[in-house]
């Protein structure tokens, strides 16, 4: 067993004797056999190889298994987006009627898939706190309850999951916990290790880390015994008409049904996949994520901290300070700290945060975070322009609240930026 900085580097692909040293991009569709028998056993799922590339490619299965490994689970897929990744965890257990229990602290985008997209397939969520206790999840429980959902260090309100407390909860009501390691990354939190079941990620964040590529993944701890839980999951337990009744959970066990059934039958009818070129880049990302995300994470301690001290500051948000409401559970969780994003409500509301976004010169305006550059975005002005301020409150996004996404930069570089931006809001 190697340390976790080992397997960033070298786990997935293994070259043999005179083969090329860096993981191939197999451009290529298609597959080639010597006889139709030989094709014919792989769509029957007897025998394991390729045979068209929205199911499976080699490179997309080199990096799956290397982001499989770096969370500890048995095995993996790429998908062609986070979102995809997310509605596959979903869509793969639950069929119109189902119900899942959702943490509230989710990424927007997650919850509008959940809460407007998937409640028109017929599937319902109930909206829990993230910190909520054993008896408030029991209660969110419905008998047609069929997974839990929630974020380890949510995007963009960075509020920490319980994850032992929402395992135990989904475990006693016989059903899988699923959880979005996006922001810790397997450097920061191994979700599996505290119970959880399945694991989604956008890739697209510090896994790439360079702001290049979209994608996502799922990993499966392979612990949920889904025979147990029958009637639960008739979509692995029973045979399945579209592919010749195949019996997953029977077939290929707990290891291996839920991203057998993944790959046989979503990416077959959806065809979300990795383009195998994006799979590569990803993991040239992945090579340097335990270094990246390390310095990504002490230049967000160092932010949080200074900024607390900062007059024209209401309040931070970030984990890992002492003032914060999660910060017992990130202690616990997140032991080598959160991640590298802040956010900071200034006084004087969104004009303030305005005057401060325009005066930051290594901070760019960006949708996006966790890439290497630092970037921000301020959502009362963007993503949530259309709420009222009442709306914002509710939403835990206060008018004059930026998140600012710390990049790979020198720290004193960081720090003097916002300094200046800050000083100059107070101007
Ligand atoms: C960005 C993000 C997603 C969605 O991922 P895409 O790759 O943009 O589809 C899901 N979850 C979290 C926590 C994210 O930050």
């Amino acid at each position: 067993m190697s340390g976790i900085g080992t397997k960033c580097v070298q786990s997935g692909y293994r070259a043999k004797n005179g083969e090329p040293r860096q993981l191939p991009i197999y451009q290529s569709t298609t597959y080639r056999y010597e006889t139709s028998g030989q094709l014919a056993n792989i769509f029957n799922l007897e025998d394991p190889g390729y045979m068209y590339t929205r199911l499976a490619n080699p490179t997309n299965d080199a990096v799956a298994a290397k982001i499989c490994e770096l969370e500890g689970g048995k095995a993996a897929i790429l998908t062609s987006s986070g979102q995809a990744a997310s509605f596959f965890s979903i869509f793969n257990l639950c069929s119109s009627g189902d119900h899942v229990v959702c943490s509230s602290s989710i990424y927007g985008g997650t919850y509008n898939l959940f809460k407007h997209t998937m409640s028109k397939m017929g599937i319902d969520f109930t909206f829990v706190r993230s910190d909520a206790s054993l008896e408030e999840l029991d209660v969110a429980f419905q008998p047609n309850t069929k997974a839990v959902f929630g974020e380890t260090v949510s995007n963009p309100s960075l509020a920490v999951l319980d994850i032992e407390t929402f395992a135990k909860a989904a475990h006693n009501h016989g059903v899988p916990l699923i959880i979005d390691n996006t922001f810790a990354t397997p450097i920061n939190c191994r979700p599996i290790e505290w119970g959880c079941d399945l694991v989604v990620h956008s890739t697209t964040k510090y896994m790439d880390g360079h702001a290049g590529t979209v994608g996502g993944a799922i990993v499966d701890a392979g612990n949920f015994d889904w025979m147990a839980h029958k009637d639960k999951f008739p979509s692995l337990c029973t045979p399945d008409d579209s592919y010749h009744g195949v019996v997953y959970a029977e077939k290929f066990g707990k290891e291996g049904a839920f991203i057998t059934k993944c790959t046989a039958h979503l990416m077959r009818d959806f065809g979300s996949i990795q383009s195998p070129q994006n799979a590569y880049y990803i993991n040239l990302g992945l090579e340097s994520l335990h270094v990246r995300v390390q310095r990504h994470t002490s230049n967000g301690r160092t932010l949080a901290t200074f900024l607390e001290s900062h007059p024209a500051v209401e309040s931070v948000n970030y984990p890992d300070l002492p003032s914060n409401p999660y910060y017992e559970l990130a202690k616990k969780y997140l032991p080598n700290g959160s991640s590298g994003v802040v956010s900071v409500t200034l006084k004087g509301g969104r004009i303030a945060a305005e005057k401060f976004m325009e005066a930051l010169k290594l901070f760019s305006i960006e949708t996006h975070v966790s890439d290497s550059r630092c970037c921000c975005l301020c959502p009362s002005l963007t993503t949530h322009r259309q709420m009222s301020e009442e709306e914002l409150l509710a939403a835990g996004v206060p008018a004059g609240l930026v998140r600012l996404s710390c990049g790979l930069e020198d720290p004193e570089d960081i720090i003097a930026d916002v300094k200046n931006a800050l000083d100059s809001v107070s101007r």
